[in-house]
Parts: structure tokens; C-alpha cells; sequence
């Protein structure tokens, strides 16, 4: 598996036919959407990496930091909530300033910033630092900083750090905070570890001391090709635990080119969305749609349902995610189907299934009478502001769907 950053989860047509062309030459022709705005080529041999790495670059994308000790692809937004654009060119500055930057490689485990435009999503809860817009009437925009969260086997929510952050304050903190953690944690684990090791008022000393020292570095830029979504509105095409095939990214390409500016965005929930500046380029992107028979509503996938590869495609894989997605979605009532979902195949909760209303994540599995090994699930649910809580353990597959028709 490779995974290309993409800053924001914005790319433009070209890219997206580029990624396209080289899934058909070095994989199969079908694309993994991820909720951080990321894609993945699944199925890749050794011997194509080169070739691929360099048609990447030469449409301005890049692998190197998607996975591993390293600053990650710098999630955004991806609610698409007013002020989408804002962050979104925030996003692609620090992409610029961090992706492939040695400085900020060869971390302890993976590192995950993100920027919002709002509390929607709750999404600042699950970064190593996550960024929230609280201001944008001024000369900069202001963030309230959120730090150390974090899923995975001890799923563990961010704490405030900061308040009224000014975006050219923003790498400075990113990188101090890195250097605190790389200089503080063993390998393999994230700066939840740290913290939950020393205590945040240690950690805020640390940090402190390393930010007087540190040079402000030199305000960031956006690269003149970058590309940026207007304000507007925005139509999603819902694409089953984000697996898309090769034949339908070219066709939304195509007609993003026509009619949408040219961009396209990977939604945290795993689907394709088109921007439309004005009134009129919303009405011609509809239509463009309806005529090549792509559905902006798809009766057979719920509105709102994360879910990672599972064992289709992942080696931690426990369960067939899309296959149990498939049967939840059966399952859910009327009541439950406009709710949002997610489900994870194991403990490393890909899909961030404590941020969905209702998240199902396969925990063991369990020898049955007959030898045969079967997925065991736990089932969260999400009522406030904090991450969701487990309200069911260790489920058989049947016990789930059970349960979940009765939820309201
Ligand atoms: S949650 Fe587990 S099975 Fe799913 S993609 Fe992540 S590591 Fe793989």
C-alpha cells in the first residue's frame, strides 16, 4: 500500500487523472479514499514504486510522511463548514513547510496535525495537534490549539493548550512541539504516551523552553499552482468505504474541470466533493452529473459511514469491514440511517469510529465450535462533545446487527 498526501484533501483534475492513470499501470484500478483526506493505492509491487514516485511529483503530490514517523498529511475541514477556504490555504502552507522536511522526519510514531474552520466534526479531538478557527474577521485568523489526542488501543481525547493562536504562530508551535516529542518518547509511541507520562504541566514547561530557543521560522507561502476552492457551495458523491474505481475519479475529474474550477476534495467521510462558486456553476455541475448518471443520493449507502479496508486489504484486518458495513446498513432503522457511522477492522481505529454517533470496532477474534475464527465487535455511541463510549463489548456479528436495529 502507498498513500499519497493530499494536503487538505484537495486536489485538482489533473492530479486526480494523474493518480488514476498510475492505478490502472501499477495496481488495480481502484482507489482507497481515507477520512484524512488521503489516497491509497492498494496491491502495488516493489518494482513500480520508482516510476510512481516520479509521476507523482510531477504533478506536485507526494507519499514521503504518509505513513510512519513523520509529520503526516495535514488533515482540514473536510465538513467543508464557512471558512473552508481559509484553512484549507493554511493547510496546504503547512503541507509545503512539512511534507519531506528531515527536520520533522523519523519521529517516534506518526504525527497528525489538523486545522478546522469550526468545532464541527470534533475532529481537534483526535490530533496530535488540531487547529480550530475561532476568528477570521482580522488580519490573521486565530485558532484554539488542541493537543495529544489520539484513537487507536487507548483512544484518548486532546486538551486545550492554547487559545488565540495567530496563524504565522502556527509552525513555530508545530515544530516545537515535535522536537518536545521526539526528544521525550520512545519508539513506537504518539505524544498521548508523553503526556500521560510526565503530565501536562511538565509538558507545557518543556514546550515553553523550546519555543524561547527556537528561531521563528520564516513566514509560510503557497506554491503559485496550489490549489484553492473558492467559497461556494459544494455537492458530495457518496463512494462506498471510500473505494472508487479508477473509471468514475476520471469522470468527476472531468467534469470538475468543465464545471466545479477544476478541484476535487476527498471528504472526511470518504466521498468526492465538487465546488461551485455561484448559483449557476451549482446548477451545470448538477446537471453534468445527472447526465453521466452519477448519484449525489444513493438509497444503498448511508450519508454518513467511515470504514477503513479492514482484512480486504490491511494485514491488522480482523473483520470484512465493507462486507459488515453492508450489513449494517441493512440493519439500521429508520431513526438511526441519518446518523454518521464508522467502522474500524481492528483496535487502530482507522475510520475513527469514536467520532461517528455509532462506531463498531472489531476488538479480537473468537474460535467458534466449528474452528472457524470469528470477528468479535465492540459498539460505540457518541452523545455530546467528548468521544463516543462503548455500549456494547465483544459482539458477535449477528448479536451487532441485533442491536443495532433497535438504537435510536
Ligand atoms: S483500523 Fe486496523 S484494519 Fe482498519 S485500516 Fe486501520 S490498521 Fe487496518
Amino acid at each position: 500500500m502507498l498513500r499519497v498526501k493530499v494536503p487538505a484533501g484537495v486536489l485538482t483534475s489533473d492530479q486526480a487523472e494523474a493518480i488514476c492513470t498510475l492505478s490502472e499501470q501499477f495496481s488495480n484500478g481502484i482507489l482507497h479514499l481515507t477520512c484524512r483526506g488521503s489516497i491509497e493505492f492498494h496491491w502495488l509491487k516493489h518494482e513500480h514504486l520508482e516510476g510512481l514516485f516520479a509521476r507523482l511529483a510531477e504533478v506536485g503530490l507526494t507519499t514521503r510522511g504518509a505513513c510512519g514517523g513523520a509529520v503526516r498529511g495535514i488533515s482540514c475541514s473536510t465538513t467543508f463548514a464557512p471558512g473552508f477556504t481559509v484553512v484549507q490555504g493554511i493547510a496546504q502552507k503547512l503541507n509545503r513547510h512539512f511534507a519531506g522536511n528531515p527536520d520533522f522526519e523519523g519521529l517516534p510514531k506518526k504525527f497528525k496535525v489538523g486545522i478546522e474552520a469550526g468545532y464541527q466534526g470534533s475532529r481537534h479531538l483526535i490530533q496530535d495537534l488540531g487547529f480550530v478557527m475561532t476568528e477570521d474577521a482580522g488580519e490573521q485568523p486565530t485558532f484554539d490549539v488542541w493537543c495529544a489526542g489520539g484513537l487507536g488501543r487507548l483512544p484518548q481525547a486532546s486538551f486545550l493548550l492554547a487559545q488565540a493562536v495567530l496563524e504565522d504562530q502556527m509552525i513555530h508551535l508545530i515544530e516545537s512541539v515535535v522536537v518536545v516529542y521526539r526528544a521525550n518518547t520512545p519508539p513506537p509511541k504518539r505524544l498521548k504516551f508523553l503526556l500521560n507520562t510526565i503530565g501536562e504541566e511538565k509538558f507545557r514547561q518543556l514546550l515553553q523552553e523550546e519555543m524561547t530557543q527556537r528561531p521563528l521560522p520564516e513566514p509560510p507561502v503557497l506554491g503559485e499552482d496550489t490549489p484553492l476552492v473558492p467559497e461556494g457551495s459544494y455537492i458530495e458523491i457518496p463512494i462506498f468505504g471510500g473505494e472508487t474505481e479508477t473509471s468514475l475519479l476520471r469522470q468527476l475529474a472531468a467534469i470538475a474541470r468543465g464545471c466545479a474550477g477544476g478541484y476535487l476534495a476527498v471528504s472526511a467521510n470518504q466521498n468526492i466533493a465538487m465546488f461551485a462558486a455561484s448559483a449557476s456553476e451549482t446548477k451545470a455541475l448538477k446537471s453534468a452529473l445527472t447526465q453521466q448518471n452519477i448519484k449525489t443520493d444513493d438509497p444503498d449507502i448511508l450519508p454518513s459511514f467511515r470504514i477503513c479496508p479492514g482484512k480486504h486489504e490491511c494485514r491488522m484486518g480482523l473483520a470484512p469491514t465493507r462486507d459488515i458495513a453492508r450489513s449494517i446498513t441493512a440493519a439500521v432503522n429508520k431513526t438511526t440511517r441519518s446518523s454518521s457511522w464508522a467502522i474500524s477492522g481492528c483496535l487502530n481505529s482507522c475510520s475513527q469510529p469514536q467520532l461517528a454517533d455509532f462506531g463498531i470496532v472489531t476488538k479480537k477474534l473468537k474460535t467458534a465450535d466449528d474452528g472457524e475464527k470469528q470477528p468479535l465487535f465492540d459498539l460505540y455511541r457518541r452523545d455530546g462533545n467528548a468521544l463516543g463510549k462503548c455500549i456494547g463489548e465483544e459482539l458477535s456479528a449477528s448479536t451487532l446487527y441485533e442491536l443495532i436495529g433497535t438504537l435510536k
